[in-house]
C-alpha cells in the first residue's frame, strides 16, 4: 500500500527578483506538496483544494529546503552527551593517538549511547544523511564499528548513512591491514586512510595498500588528508594517478586536504584538474585556524565539495555544533559571499548539491520524482537561512515526518 503524506503551505523558492541586471532578493509562494512512497508526487499551489483521508502536516508558511548531508562526522568517540570534558594541550597527533589508546575503550560502554545523541544533535539541524568515520585500530579492534552500527540501525528510519573504516593510529604503522579488511565484512562501507607520509612514512604503499583493500571490497575511498603545502599536494597527485589506474573514478574522497590551502594557485587549480577529471571529492570542515582550501575554485574546476562537522566536543576538539547550515555560514562568510545569489548558493555545499534554484534563478527543487528530504525552516529563503542560521522546526526523511521541534 502507498504511504502519502501532504505537507500543506510550505514556502518554496521560485526565483530571484532583479533590478538593472542585480539580484536583489528571493520570490517565493506556497504551495502544497505530496509525497509518497519516499517520493514527491506533485507540487500544487496553495490555492489548491487536496484530498481528504490522506495524511497532512501543515508548514504554515515554513520554507522548504532540501536536508543536509553531514559529510564527515566521528561518531564514536564524542564526549557529546556525556559530562564536559576539557582537551589537553598536545604537541602533535601522535599524543592524541596515545590518548585514544586509554580513551576509547574507557568510553566503549557510552559509545553507542554517545552515537545516539550525536545522531539526535545533528538530525535537529536538518541532515538527514552521515558519512561517518570509525575508528578501526588495534586497541579497540571493530567494537566501535559495532557500537556504531547499533547506534545507526536506531536511525535507520530518519537518516540514510555511511560508514568509514577508518584506521586513525595508521594504516601501516599500527599494522591495521587485516582490521581495515574485517571491518569491510563487518558494516563498513567505505575505506579509509590517514596521512600516508606522517602516519605510514611510505606514501607510495600506504595509498597502494587502501587501494587494494577498496577493490578487493569494490568499496569507496575517504583518506583523511592532513599533509601540509607541497607534500600534501604530492600525495593528492598520486591518489589522481591512482584512481585513475583502478578505474574509480567518482568513488574516492579526500577529507580535508589542508595543503591546497598553502600552495600557489596555480598549484591548486592543477590538483583541482586532475580531481575534476577522475571525480575525486573533496570533504571540508572549513577550518578558519589555518589556511582554508580554496573551495571556490575547487567548485570553479568542477570538483565536488561536500562539508562536515568533522569532530564534535571529544579529546580532539571542543568545539562542533552539529549545525550543517553553520558550515554553510562559515564558507560564506569566509569567501566573502555576501550578494543572494551567492549565499543561497551556498547552501548546495551542505545538501549534496541541491538547491531550490539554480544559479540562473530557476526553480529547481522539488520536482515530482526527487526524493522525499527536507527541512522546514523559520526563514523567508535560502540567503536568510544560511545568514542567520535560522532556526529549523521539522524534518522530513524518505516522505516521512521524522523530526519535530518540541
Ligand atoms: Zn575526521
Amino acid at each position: 500500500m502507498k504511504e502519502s503524506l501532504w505537507i500543506k503551505n510550505a514556502s518554496l523558492e521560485c526565483g530571484y527578483t532583479e533590478a538593472n541586471g542585480i539580484v536583489t532578493g528571493t520570490k517565493t509562494e506556497c504551495f502544497h506538496v505530496l509525497l509518497t512512497d519516499g517520493r514527491v508526487e506533485n507540487v500544487v499551489p496553495a490555492t489548491s483544494d487536496i484530498p481528504d483521508g490522506v495524511s497532512a502536516w501543515d508548514a504554515q508558511g515554513l520554507l522548504m529546503l532540501p536536508s543536509f548531508r553531514e559529510m564527515h562526522i566521528h561518531l564514536d568517540k564524542t564526549f557529546y552527551g556525556g559530562p564536559w570534558q576539557a582537551v589537553l594541550p598536545a604537541p602533535n597527533r601522535f599524543f592524541r593517538i596515545e590518548q585514544e589508546q586509554e580513551l576509547l575503550p574507557r568510553q566503549l560502554p557510552v559509545a553507542r549511547e554517545r552515537a545516539e545523541k550525536l545522531l539526535e544533535l545533528v538530525q535537529s539541524h536538518g541532515a538527514t544523511h552521515v558519512r561517518t568515520h570509525c575508528n578501526i585500530d588495534p586497541v579497540i579492534g571493530l567494537k566501535n564499528l559495532e557500537a556504531t552500527w547499533e547506534a545507526l540501525a536506531t536511525y535507520r528510519e530518519k537518516l540514510s548513512w555511511e560508514i568509514v573504516a577508518f584506521p586513525q593510529h595508521g594504516l601501516l604503522r599500527s599494522d591495521s591491514v587485516s582490521l581495515v579488511r574485517e571491518a569491510m565484512k563487518h558494516g563498513a562501507g567505505l575505506v579509509g586512510g590517514v596521512d600516508p607520509a606522517t602516519f605510514d612514512d611510505d606514501i607510495e604503499k600506504s595509498l597502494d595498500t587502501m587501494m587494494d583493500i577498496a577493490v578487493e571490497a569494490n568499496a569507496d575511498v575517504d583518506l583523511h588528508l592532513h599533509e601540509p603545502g607541497h607534500l600534501g599536494v604530492y600525495i593528492m597527485k598520486k591518489l589522481a594517478a591512482m584512481t585513475k589506474d583502478a578505474g574509480w573514478q567518482g568513488r574516492v574522497t579526500v577529507s580535508h586536504a589542508y595543503g591546497l590551502g598553502e600552495v600557489p594557485t596555480a598549484v591548486a587549480e592543477e590538483v583541482a584538474e586532475l580531481f575534476a577529471e577522475q571525480q575525486i571529492a573533496v570533504m571540508s570542515a572549513v577550518p578558519i585556524d589555518m589556511p582554508t582550501i580554496p573551495i571556490p575554485l575547487l567548485h570553479a574546476k568542477g570538483v565536488h565539495v561536500g562539508l562536515g562537522n568533522d569532530n564534535i566536543t571529544d579529546h580532539w576538539d571542543p568545539f562542533g555544533t552539529g549545525d550543517m547550515l553553520q558550515k554553510a555560514n562559515r564558507l560564506a562568510e569566509r569567501f566573502r559571499w555576501i550578494d543572494e545569489r551567492s549565499l543561497s548558493r551556498a547552501l548546495g555545499f551542505v545538501t549534496g548539491g541541491l538547491t531550490p534554484l539554480d544559479q540562473a534563478g530557476n526553480q529547481v527543487w522539488p520536482k515530482v520524482g526527487d526524493e522525499a528530504n527536507a527541512v522546514f525552516v523559520r526563514a523567508k529563503c535560502s540567503a536568510e537561512a544560511v545568514a542567520r542560521l535560522s532556526p529549523k522546526e521539522a524534518v522530513v526523511f524518505s516522505g516521512k515526518m521524522v523530526w519535530q521541534k518540541q
